[in-house]
């Protein structure tokens, strides 16, 4: 699943509050996967420099790439 762009190029999404994105995306390319205080794994995620995969999505007349950092990661074994 992808998090709808927001930040910058879609202001108005549901997700943004006072500026800034509430489910902290775009999230950053950790190199392994790790579990953070709260008990949430941070799952590693490669751009597109070390094999990572994106597309072309178009926001409001605005192409942006969309690389792994929009993606809302999940372990269906932890689910
Ligand atoms: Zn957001």
């Amino acid at each position: 699943m992808i998090h709808s762009p927001c930040g910058n190029v879609n202001r108005l999404s549901p997700c943004m509050a006072d500026g800034k994105c509430t489910k902290s995306f775009p999230r950053n390319f950790p190199n392994d996967t790790i579990t953070n205080v709260d008990g949430y794994p941070i799952y590693r995620q490669r751009n597109t420099d070390n094999g990572g995969q994106s597309f072309t999505k178009n926001v409001n007349n605005a192409d942006i790439d969309i690389e792994k950092r929009w993606v809302v990661p999940y372990s269906p074994r932890l689910s």
